[in-house]
């Protein structure tokens, strides 16, 4: 039985890795909070807040948000998140700079990293995800076009009034070459920083989304055992 209550976690991996699903399947069995920094942008983008308009070229051509706007965004939201609640943080570090200020930023409130969950997905699956891809508008739940009709659902299946289901302007080829590139040139080498803080484990995300999760509980489990042990 996983006992992640409290629990720092990062989800590692690629852009179509299945970060997010996987937060949300550990969302609903856990309660631990689920902080994605696409997913706050993309929120300040249909604000229209100041920060989405500055965040919105960079976020279409696949480019990162500069880091002065990022870290101050997703520090200040994970500090509203009781120590005892717990958080997944999902697509953010994204480079060193990002890895160093979130370590300084849990230090400075006695807190720290306990996992690092690597999601692991080859570039051409990758590719082959992102374009079949959509998302509902009111809680980015992910979609996929259907098998038969290669259409995808028109409303959300989750959402009270059936959020409108899109295709993110990011997901188009051009911006998706980019963000893959960007991942294994600043994004990947944060995975050292981890390593070396013995934090990281390895996940094969070529597997059903079932498999990746009890492989993700299974490693909260032992990551929950060991810090039983050392108290
Ligand atoms: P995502 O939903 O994680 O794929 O993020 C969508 C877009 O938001 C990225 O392509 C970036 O433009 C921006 N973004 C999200 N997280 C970060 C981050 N940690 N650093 C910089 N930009 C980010």
């Amino acid at each position: 039985m996983t006992e992640a209550r409290g629990i720092k976690l990062v989800l590692f991996g690629p852009p179509g890795a299945g970060k997010g699903t996987q937060a949300q399947l550990l969302k609903e069995r856990l309660g631990i909070e689920h902080v994605s920094s696409g997913d706050l942008f993309r929120h300040h983008l249909s604000n229209g807040t100041e920060l989405g308009e500055l965040a919105r070229g960079y976020m279409n051509r696949g480019e990162l948000v500069p880091d002065q706007v990022t870290i101050g965004m997703v520090i200040d939201r994970i500090g509203q998140i009781s120590d005892a609640q717990g958080f997944m943080l999902d697509g953010f570090p994204r480079n060193a700079a990002q890895a160093e200020a979130l370590e300084t930023a849990l230090r400075e409130r006695g807190q720290a990293i306990d996992k690092v969950v690597h999601i692991q997905v080859d570039d051409g699956e990758l590719i082959r995800r992102l374009s079949n891809r959509y998302i509902c508008r009111a809680c980015q739940r992910p979609y996929a076009r259907d098998a038969e009709t290669g259409v995808p659902p028109a409303k959300c299946a989750d959402c009270p009034d059936g959020g409108d289901i899109y295709q993110r302007d990011d997901d188009t080829e051009e911006a998706v070459a980019n963000r893959l590139s960007i991942y294994h040139q600043e994004t990947a080498p944060v995975l050292e920083f981890y390593r070396q803080r013995g934090l990281l484990a390895d996940i094969p995300g070529e597997q059903t989304i079932d498999a990746v999760h009890h492989a993700v509980l299974r490693i909260l489990d032992a990551a929950h055992a060991a810090t039983v042990s050392k108290s």
